[in-house]
């Protein structure tokens, strides 16, 4: 085994901490990566504070994970030492389930392990980034394209994912009417894939002091949602409603922005909210959900990026200043994902 430095909370009212784990020696189908950078996702903190329910502690978060392999097993043919790579949101699945062969692993039927806050498929619990190595099956890791800064790639493995796939499937198209709501790490992506997609995109914003930020990330109107009269001025406006937010709000005031048969996404997963149906049934709208997307669409989605020039804009952090970013992102305030530098952890353990 090897012995890894990491970050865990240790129950959920508790703040992260250093804390060692064990990872695999590489078998024949591993890869062992020294991870560089790992970003901060509002999952971290939700899941970190058990919000969600059914939280395994201690828990080490992280599933923007980029780094270097350092290390491959006898079988691995694709990886070689020095590649840059990612891992995301899982690092298995079941293989052979409908979702897994349609290449939408992140849907699978027969036990998808979560990077951390999950199970191995051999049943031992899964940790995730904010630590300096990860073993990884060699069909869960995803190439970065040359290019791309590393640290900057490393959001895109789940905030960039998560917003890429729907606008996508869900056909937003140049010339379409796009929305974004919320202007964080998902946010921000939302609204970089939006005009790389030729999209018209408005950003929806409680945060007023946003505007300026919206406009330099290429958004072409900025609404701010804190003055009712927008509701007003804006409805019936919109094709396509990105809603990254990751606090309760009233959905039905949103959907009303929507243009006739036009199609509101929920991305952010905050406490359940009341739905109303005639928020649906008055112009035929769509309200439906994404969920990350799947290794191909994963690394269709970099290669995307490494072709038009995307990545997320970052705050590069020390891990030893994870619990004062988590604080303020549950105040809206970041500039758009925390990124740890890692080398931060090795420096710690050196000590
Ligand atoms: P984030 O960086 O913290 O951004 C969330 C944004 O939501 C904030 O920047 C803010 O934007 C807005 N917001 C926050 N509190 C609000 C409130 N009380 N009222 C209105 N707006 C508020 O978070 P993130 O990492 O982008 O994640 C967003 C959500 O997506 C989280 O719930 C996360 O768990 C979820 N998520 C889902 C998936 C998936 O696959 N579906 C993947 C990753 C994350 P403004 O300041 O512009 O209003
Ligand atoms: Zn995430
Ligand atoms: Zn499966």
């Amino acid at each position: 085994m090897l012995k890894t430095p990491a970050y865990a909370a240790a129950h959920a009212k508790a703040p992260l901490a250093p804390f060692a784990i064990e990872r695999r020696e590489p078998g024949p189908r591993d890869v062992l990566i020294d991870i560089l950078y790992c970003g901060v996702c509002h999952s971290d903190i939700h899941q970190a504070r058990d919000e969600w329910g059914g939280a395994v502690f201690p828990m080490v978060p992280g599933h923007e994970i980029v780094g270097r392999v350092a290390a491959v097993g006898s079988g691995v043919q694709e990886w070689r030492v020095g590649d840059n790579v990612g891992v995301g949101c899982f690092v298995d699945s079941c293989r052979v389930c409908e979702a897994c062969v349609a290449g939408e692993e992140q849907f699978c039927d027969g036990g998808i392990a979560f990077t951390y806050n999950g199970q191995e498929r051999d049943g031992k619990p899964t940790y995730g980034g904010y630590s300096t190595r990860i073993t990884v099956d060699q069909d869960y890791v995803l190439r970065i394209p040359d290019g791309i800064p590393l640290a900057r790639a490393a959001p895109l493995l789940c905030a960039g994912i998560t917003t890429y796939s729907p606008l996508r499937r869900f056909g937003v198209v140049a010339g379409s009417r796009l929305a974004v709501l919320g202007l964080g790490g998902l946010g921000h992506m939302g609204v970089k894939f939006g005009k790389a997609l030729g999209a018209h995109v408005t950003v929806l914003s409680h945060s007023p002091d946003k505007r300026g930020d919206a406009e330099r990330l290429g958004a072409d109107a900025f609404v701010a949602t804190h003055d009712p009269e927008a509701f007003v001025q804006n409805a019936g406006r919109f094709d396509f409603i990105l809603d990254t937010v990751s606090a309760a709000h009233d959905y039905n005031a949103y959907l009303n922005l929507l243009r006739r048969d036009g199609t509101m996404v929920l991305v952010g997963v905050p406490e359940p909210t009341l739905l109303a149906a005639p928020a649906l049934i008055m112009k035929r709208k769509r309200l439906a959900g994404s969920l990350i997307g799947g290794i191909r669409e994963t690394q269709e989605m970099l290669d995307f990026c490494a072709g038009t020039g995307v990545a997320a804009d970052v705050e590069l952090i020390d891990i030893q200043d994870i619990n004062a970013a988590y604080e303020r992102m549950l105040r809206s305030d970041v500039r758009y994902r925390f990124v740890i530098d890692i080398a931060s952890l090795g420096r710690e353990a050196a000590v």
